[in-house]
């Protein structure tokens, strides 16, 4: 599978007969249009040799057999707002964009099941099922834009997931193309189901094993009270106890989300909170349920922030008013753009009780490095999100993000943590993996990966499993998404002419 200069015969087969399979105004060819497909929310970048657009299962299956056919690659791609690299299409991949399969096709009120596409954008799905008194509970930060199926293929979270769980908890089926082209379920609609998990191995693949369909949802009736606080406080030490408080009370809050100094400073020019000029940190704690416990635990809460010395306590129970306390947490990564061009956000988690002394070092790397550095995360999953800013148009300044980013992650899993909380692993913390990962585990992923591409049994010739439709040349151990999780390849700020990486050490303390 080598590289193929666009406007080769090559292509020209490979466009004309993705054409045949979608219709020729669903196939994205030309240079200037596949500019739209060469990144994803991360730094990484890669053009991609075609994208197709399919309209259904069906087209999409027959566009993973015409990539077959002519030994292509191929990477997925929902709404391109991973932050991983996960989209970023390497190795001259046909992308299958399936922005075009967007639709909720059942809603099962009784059962609070929907089978939805994967295209649909998070936020719609709970918009046209809000109907019926349910909802949809992952909500990744970026629910306006991110899709359902880019949702199961980096098990998403987002600040409700802290009582509720990640995507993984909110799905109970998948219909997907695997690498010969057929189609299949894992898992369903129904809540049990026997065998092997193979939909939970599925989901938060990273687009590695196959293309997702469809998917069969869990909803939730929507909670008979939600009840939204906010906090300031005049130092980071303050809020991040506050949090260890509330945990240790016993409480679960639907959401536990907190900002530093830096976002404050970003969002106040643009959302205009106006939180107390020496506010070092603001708290957002969601507890929602039956009206009764939720009117004793918000008691609970604020005993717990006043204690801790928290200088402004706002409340709100009605959803403008909840909406409003929402405005800056949600939208804080864009308001990172008062402050500089561009943004870095790595995704390391720590245990919780790790929090303080976790922070302290993370500015502490800002400082040496001479960066700036936001923080604005999921504090009661421990899931860090330092946003670094900075301008991508300064090579340096990219070198040192790199770095500082490399260097997060490494105090993150020397305090006990792990690689991501939710983004995945994509490009960017492949060469990361020894960290946590050793060779025999990362076998172990591979060969799973493995059973997914290669599902046939040998043939009596002893040619092995390989792609039935469209038999391809070579192995397809890499068919979808390659380069993608495990070292090797391409690395993270190769676009940048940064290749090299520091020196660190694998789980062994070997160098890797
Ligand atoms: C401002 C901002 C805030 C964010 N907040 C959060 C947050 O709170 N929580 C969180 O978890 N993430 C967050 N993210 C990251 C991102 O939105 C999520 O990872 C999201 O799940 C990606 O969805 P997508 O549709 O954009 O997928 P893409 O970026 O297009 O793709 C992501 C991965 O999914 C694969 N993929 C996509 N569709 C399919 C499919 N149908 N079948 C198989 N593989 C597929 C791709 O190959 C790729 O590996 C945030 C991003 C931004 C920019």
């Amino acid at each position: 599978m080598t590289s193929i200069a666009p406007g080769t015969a090559a292509n020209r087969l490979l466009i004309a007969d993705l054409e045949n399979a979608v219709g020729k105004q669903n196939v994205v060819w030309k240079p200037e249009d596949l500019l739209l497909y060469e990144y994803d929310g991360s730094i990484d970048r890669a053009a991609p040799r075609v994208v197709v657009l399919p309209g259904s299962a069906q087209e999409t299956a027959e566009c993973v057999k015409v990539a077959n056919r002519h030994d292509a690659f191929i990477v997925p791609r929902g709404a391109g707002t991973g932050l991983s690299g996960g989209a970023v299409p390497l190795r001259d991949s046909v992308v299958i964009g399936l922005s075009r399969l967007n639709r909720v096709l059942d809603v099962d009120v009784e059962n609070r099941v929907a089978i939805v596409e994967p295209g649909l954008v998070n936020l719609e799905l709970s918009n046209q099922v809000s109907k019926f008194g349910l909802y949809y509970a992952p909500d990744p930060s970026s629910q306006k834009a991110c899709t359902i199926g880019g949702n199961v293929a980096e098990n998403a979270g987002g600040p409700h997931c802290l009582a509720l769980g990640t995507t993984t908890n909110h799905v109970l089926g998948l219909e997907v193309v695997l690498a010969d082209g057929s189609l299949l379920w894992l898992g369903g609609p129904n809540r049990e189901s026997t065998g092997y998990d193979l939909r939970g191995a599925f989901v938060g693949s990273e687009g590695t094993f196959g293309v997702v369909t469809k998917v069969a949802v869990r909803l939730l009736r929507i909670p008979e009270k939600i009840h939204t606080m906010l906090a300031a406080f005049t130092s980071l030490d303050a809020a991040s106890q506050t949090v260890s408080d509330i945990i240790a009370a016993g409480l679960v809050p639907a959401a536990l989300e907190m900002m530093d100094r830096v976002t404050i400073d970003a969002c106040e020019p643009v959302y205009h909170p106006g939180y107390p000029a020496d506010a070092e940190a603001v708290l957002i704690v969601e507890l929602d349920g039956l009206t009764e416990a939720v009117t004793e635990q918000s008691a609970l809460v604020e005993t717990i922030c006043h204690k801790n010395g928290a200088s402004e306590l706002r409340e709100a129970d009605d959803p403008a008013k909840r909406a409003d306390l929402w405005a800056t947490r949600k939208g804080a990564i864009g308001a990172f753009g008062t402050i500089a061009p561009s943004y870095y956000l790595v995704d390391g988690v720590v245990p919780r009780t790790k929090l303080r002394d976790v922070m302290r070092q993370v500015k502490a790397v800002g400082d040496e490095l001479g960066l700036t550095i936001g923080n604005v995360f999921h504090a009661g999953d421990g899931n860090l999100h330092p946003c670094i800013l900075f301008n991508e148009r300064e090579r340096d300044e990219v070198r040192k993000v790199i770095q500082a980013g490399e260097r997060i992650l490494e105090i993150c899993v020397a305090n006990g943590g792990a690689l991501s909380g939710e983004h995945g692993i994509g490009i960017e913390k492949k060469a990361y993996m020894p960290l946590v990962f050793t060779e025999a585990d990362m076998d172990a992923m591979k060969g799973l990966r493995e059973a997914f591409l290669n599902p046939q049994p040998e043939d009596e010739s002893g040619a092995g499993g390989g792609v039935a439709t469209g038999r391809s040349a070579t192995p397809v151990s890499e068919r979808f998404n390659p380069g993608k999780i495990f070292p090797g390849g391409a690395s993270h700020g190769e676009a940048y002419g940064i290749t090299e990486h520091s020196v660190r050490r694998s789980r062994r303390g070997d160098e890797v």
